[in-house]
């Protein structure tokens, strides 16, 4: 067995050692330019092949091109995702320069969060590209884009399969691990090119801040993105930069939590789904929930592979539930104390969201929900109560 994705608390707190004074918490810095010195020292073109030379204080001129924070976060994910990582603005901002630099003519791609889909839409604006299912022939496809896990079931899907279809092909793939952030898998390991994840999501974790990233495998392309962004302007905030260095000290804490968590929450909410009418289990009426969708729950497929083989480090901390009664999941979400009505996921505190709300043409049955860091069997308490507080609601 190859070794398992590990993420080093160490790797988390120290990366970025190199490139700052001596500050024990990062400093806050909104600067958006920088004293120039009297010989000057910037090279654009030097810098666009060695990320490296960032770590000079000097490299600075202005935010738009670099600045000490993000340079510093960039640096730390550099190292826990095991490639060169490039920050944005949003995971769509993200999403939008991989395909700038990649100039797709056909893409691959089928489900998943919808806001790629947008993206995708948005730049066929400006060139022809067609869209294809990850299902259909790839002849021509320069993009396979797999989301895995899935939003919003949490579902893992096989990357070496697809990574094996499109490189066949001559295409690239590239996998928005969002759902899975280190150490629960490594795209790399399973043949991606380019990986993307929203740093809105686990690594900022606090839902406090809007972020994206893209990691490449060398730093040439990292290069052509950098200078793909200073002319996009897509730049993470100074003040996101700021959070998501905070945050980036606790990621190894906090998605073990969240992980371990959620894969027992999810196989207790599928033992409810399980329980028939007129049967209870754990305290719970049975017939409230048809079905959980998790990659924990999901087995091996027809080719034998198991997201377990995938998912190293643990499954995703989000996951989704199919409600027997529309009427249960649009009560549902109010009628629980710890779980937060809201979308996104990623955070620290509990969110559900009835997914219809956000993503339309969704089945209405059908909430996701994010874990955060509260406890099991607090959480657990409250669908008890909450599933007969919506029982007794929706009128059923
Ligand atoms: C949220 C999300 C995105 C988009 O990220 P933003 O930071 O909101 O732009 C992309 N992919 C997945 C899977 C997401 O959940």
């Amino acid at each position: 067995m190859a070794p398992k994705f590990e993420l080093s608390g160490t790797d988390l707190l120290h990366a970025d050692d190199p490139f700052h004074g001596s500050e024990v918490a990062p400093s806050i810095s909104v600067t958006t330019t920088f004293r120039q010195p009297e010989i000057p020292e910037f090279d654009i073109q030097k810098i666009a092949t060695n990320p490296e030379l960032q770590r000079d204080t000097k490299s600075h001129v202005y935010s738009r091109i670099t600045q000490g924070t993000s340079t510093r976060v960039e640096q730390v994910l550099s190292k826990i995702l095991g490639g060169y990582a490039i920050t944005y603005g949003s995971g769509l901002a993200a999403a939008y320069a991989s395909l700038v630099h990649l100039k797709p003519k056909r893409i691959a791609i089928t489900g998943g969060y919808h806001g790629a889909h947008h993206v995708i839409e948005t730049y066929r604006k400006n060139c022809d590209v067609q869209v294809v299912g990850l299902d259909d022939d790839f002849a021509g496809v320069d993009i396979a884009w797999v989301e895995t896990p899935l939003n919003p079931t949490g579902e893992a899907r096989n990357l070496q399969y697809y990574a094996d279809k499109i490189h066949t092909a001559g295409g690239v793939l590239v996998v928005d691990s969002t759902f899975a952030p280190p150490p629960l898998q490594n795209p790399f390991k399973w043949g991606a090119d380019v990986v993307l994840h929203s740093a809105t999501k686990y690594f900022g974790g606090h839902s406090d801040l809007l972020g994206g990233v893209l990691v490449v495998k060398t730093p040439e392309e990292w290069g052509k993105l950098w200078m793909d962004r200073i002319a996009l302007g897509s730049v993470l905030g100074s003040l996101e930069a700021f959070l998501l260095l905070r945050s980036l000290r606790t990621l190894h804490l906090r998605v073990a939590s969240q992980s371990a968590t959620a894969t027992a929450l999810a196989n207790w909410l599928n033992d409810i789904a399980k329980t028939p009418r007129g049967q209870s289990y754990d305290g719970v009426a049975g017939g409230i929930l048809t079905k959980v969708w998790h990659s924990s729950l999901q087995g091996r497929d027809a080719s034998g592979w198991s997201p377990e083989q995938q998912m190293e480090g643990g499954h995703s901390p989000t996951f989704a539930i199919l409600a027997a009664h529309e009427e249960v999941a649009a009560v549902l979400p109010f009628a629980l104390k710890y779980f937060i009505p809201a979308t996104s996921l990623g955070g620290v505190e509990s969110l559900i969201e009835q997914r219809s709300r956000s993503s339309p043409g969704d089945d209405p049955r059908v909430l996701r929900i994010s874990v955060g860091v509260e406890e099991l069997t607090d959480m657990k308490a409250d669908f008890r109560q909450a599933f007969k507080a919506a029982t007794a609601k929706a009128k059923l």
